[in-house]
């Protein structure tokens, strides 16, 4: 290896490993990063061990990419760790950046969880009710497991982050940009989110004009007309309070925005911007009806909160577990 080349790190923590996936389908581009870095940590690739991390030199990785959230102490142990090992760190996919969709389990408490998990689905055989316990004694030897947090967290919840890079997974040619601007010494100032500071609207090519939603409706209810913007036509459409990057990849195809990329720049609350923008198309200055309307929208906090519930000014039931 030379040294001249970048050291790069990747983790998966508490997410679905859809970001990994996200960084092989660079395709080719890959071969071009092997020109110019050594992969030192990829877990999801290469048999590496906690332990090769914690003896490198502090700051020995130039850049690691750390995907997923914080549900539990191995997360943020190792999260603690490449924070240390590396000069810069960027939280690649929604999780990282915003607590992501496995942020909803803060809907629920961890005791509701576990009893869910361990008891009470129809594939679990677990006649003694066991509960898995960070400490306990199997055969006379003590057996240690990660335990599970109170809640879900994002990454910058205990560790600085110098760079964002949002999506669901994010579209590799977005990492194949950021990574080009690493070898090329072009990032931006460090707390960036690493993508466009538009909206998805801003990206959408429909039409926006007639804001008179007297009804919502679910995608399957309706084959929306192409041109026309879909919150116009009574769907939930998350565009005007998500971040662009993706293209307008969902309402090219006909279905609203999710709001995988998080909050538009400037954006606070995700949610509450989306929940307006939806109450502005429910015109009417009648409260009642207003409210009748408002009602269609099924499941509200899963709908506005889907990808950022840690992120939120909600946060969900239980974010008080100590840092
Ligand atoms: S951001 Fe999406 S793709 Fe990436 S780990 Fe989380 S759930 Fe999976
Ligand atoms: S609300 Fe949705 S469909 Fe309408 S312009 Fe914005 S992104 Fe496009």
């Amino acid at each position: 290896m030379s040294d001249k080349k970048l050291k790069l790190g990747l983790y998966w923590a508490a997410g679905c490993g859809g970001c990994d996936v996200a960084v092989l389908d660079i395709d080719e581009k890959i071969l071009d990063v092997a020109e110019v870095a050594d992969i030192h940590f990829w877990p999801i690739a290469m048999d590496f061990k906690y332990k090769d991390v914690a003896a490198m030199d502090d700051g020995f990785l130039d850049v690691c990419f750390l995907n997923g959230a914080i549900r539990n102490s191995e997360n943020k142990e190792v999260a603690e760790l490449l924070r240390a090992k590396s000069k810069v760190l960027v939280a690649l996919g929604t999780c990282a950046c915003y607590g992501g969709v496995i942020g909803l389990a803060n809907f629920c408490t961890r005791e509701e969880i576990l009893e869910t998990a361990f008891k009470k689905t129809v594939s679990t055989d677990n006649p003694e009710g066991i509960i898995p316990q960070p400490v306990s004694e199997v055969d006379g030897c003590e057996l240690h497991i990660p335990e599970v947090y109170e809640a879900v967290y994002k990454l910058d919840d205990f560790v600085n982050v110098d760079y964002y890079l949002p999506g669901c997974p994010p579209r590799a040619e977005l990492i194949a940009k950021a990574i080009d601007a690493i070898v090329a010494g072009q990032l931006p100032e460090p707390g960036s989110v690493l993508l466009p500071a538009k909206t998805v609207c801003d990206e959408c090519k429909r039409e926006k004009k007639d804001r008179h939603v007297d009804e919502f409706k679910r995608p399957w209810e309706l084959i929306p007309d192409e041109e026309k913007c879909l919150l116009d036509q009574g769907l939930v459409c998350m565009g005007p309070a998500t971040r662009a990057g993706c293209g307008a990849a969902c309402t090219n195809v006909n279905m609203p925005c999710r709001g995988c990329y998080g909050p538009a720049e400037g954006v606070i609350d995700q949610g509450a911007k989306a929940m307006s923008a939806v109450a502005v198309t429910a015109v009417s200055t009648n409260l009642a009806e207003m409210e009748k309307v408002i009602s269609q929208v099924k499941d509200p906090a899963g709908t506005f909160y889907m990808y950022g519930l840690p992120n939120s000014l909600l946060r969900g039931r239980q974010m008080k577990e100590a840092k």
